[in-house]
């Protein structure tokens, strides 16, 4: 679940603190009121919102390319796309993953 970050539209004692973070699903409305002190708030927009992909599948849609080793010059690619090859050995650049068509665009 995302983390999303909020701040009370008016001063606050709130043990929450200002702003502050809190997990929810993607799907669910925004907070208008802190869950806490019942005060209202407002969204605001962070670094936290759009914090780093976890899954390979959210790199891979993203355009990033994870190599992980599996051997001595043995890179596995899992975010490899079609036409990549999922296994990069660097004694062959054939394997080597198509990093110029992910920066060209
Ligand atoms: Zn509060």
């Amino acid at each position: 679940m995302p983390v999303y970050e909020y701040e009370h539209t008016e001063s606050s004692q709130c043990p929450l603190g200002d702003p502050f973070e809190w997990r929810q699903p993607m799907s669910a409305p925004r907070l208008t009121a802190c869950p806490t002190c019942g005060r209202p708030v407002k969204r605001v927009v962070s670094l936290v919102a759009v914090s780093t992909p976890k899954t390979d599948s959210d790199l891979k849609s993203l355009g990033f390319t994870k190599l992980v080793r599996r051997d001595k010059g043995v890179y596995e690619n899992v975010t490899a796309t079609g036409g990549e090859s999922r296994i990069w050995e660097v004694s062959k650049p054939e394997t080597m993953p198509h990093l110029h068509k992910k920066i060209g665009d």
